[in-house]
């Protein structure tokens, strides 16, 4: 299981310092539950060096490699201040920074290169969905920036369904929502690569997962955690989210082991 945070444009430096205090202060992870963060980029160099309990992640990263691109951080700087994953296609910067499909197969490709991890986001609009062309919206997204991958770098790919509707409203998806989504997003990987890289890809749910559902989304059989956002940003209601993680990691160890 793997609960990222995204933290977006909040909190001042010195309050994402009091957040990594207090998680840090906090019991380890449980057993089987990767914990990431995602604070503004400004702060990934100093949170890079400090030891700190989770992965550090990148909420963007350029499309371009090193050169005269004012404003512009490649992945490899971001490798070399010590980010491990990096979002890319998340609907916020689909939505408003004109990262289209292009843009982000770009940026997914040069993140897998600079040997990051990616955290592929992709999701529909409550007008696909309306429309019955959300399944069609989101393998899509898929095809573009995925289908091309090598299938040694696949190891290095998390898929994040993050249903635009759903993302800061206090909407969420239902359990057979997020399950039906995942479980078609998993059987586009097993077609276009094989079973065993599409049952080791964690597919992540994102949008309003909070303390108070994130037990039932995360019980889903083809959902591997979440990408958080309102919830990211305190560390109490972040860690009863891994919290929830941990819950259903043990309960699925013991499936596998009985
Ligand atoms: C997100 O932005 O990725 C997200 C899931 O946000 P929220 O949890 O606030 O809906």
């Amino acid at each position: 299981m793997l609960v990222a945070g995204n933290w977006k444009s909040n909190k001042s430096f010195n309050e994402a310092k009091e957040f990594a205090n207090a998680f840090a202060a906090m019991p380890a992870a449980p057993a089987g539950v990767e914990v990431m963060i995602a604070p503004p980029a400004p702060y990934l160099a100093a949170m890079g060096e400090a030891q700190l309990p989770f992965r550090l992640g990148a909420q963007n990263v350029s499309a371009t490699g090193p050169g005269a691109f004012t404003g512009e951080f490649t992945a490899e700087m971001l490798a070399g201040s010590g980010v491990q994953d990096v979002i890319v296609g998340h609907s916020e910067r689909r939505d408003g920074f004109g990262d289209d499909d292009k843009v982000v197969a770009e940026k997914v490709s040069r993140v897998l290169d600079a040997g990051l991890r990616v955290i592929f986001c992709c999701g529909e609009s409550l007008q696909d969905r309306q429309t019955d062309v959300h399944f069609d919206k989101v393998l899509r997204q898929l095809e573009s920036a995925v289908l091309h991958l090598p299938a040694e770098a696949m190891d290095r790919v998390v898929v994040a369904y993050e249903p635009i509707w759903a993302i800061g409203t206090g909407l969420t998806a239902s359990e057979d929502q997020a399950q039906e989504m995942h479980a078609a997003i998993r059987g586009w990987l097993r077609e276009a690569f094989d079973e065993a890289t599409a049952k080791s890809i964690p597919l992540l749910y994102g949008g309003s997962c909070k303390p108070a559902n994130a037990d039932q989304l995360f019980a889903c059989e083809d959902v591997d955690g979440g990408l958080i956002g309102g919830a990211a940003l305190d560390p109490d209601s972040f860690r009863a989210l891994v919290e929830a993680a941990g819950r259903v990691s043990e309960a699925r160890q013991q499936a596998e082991a009985s």
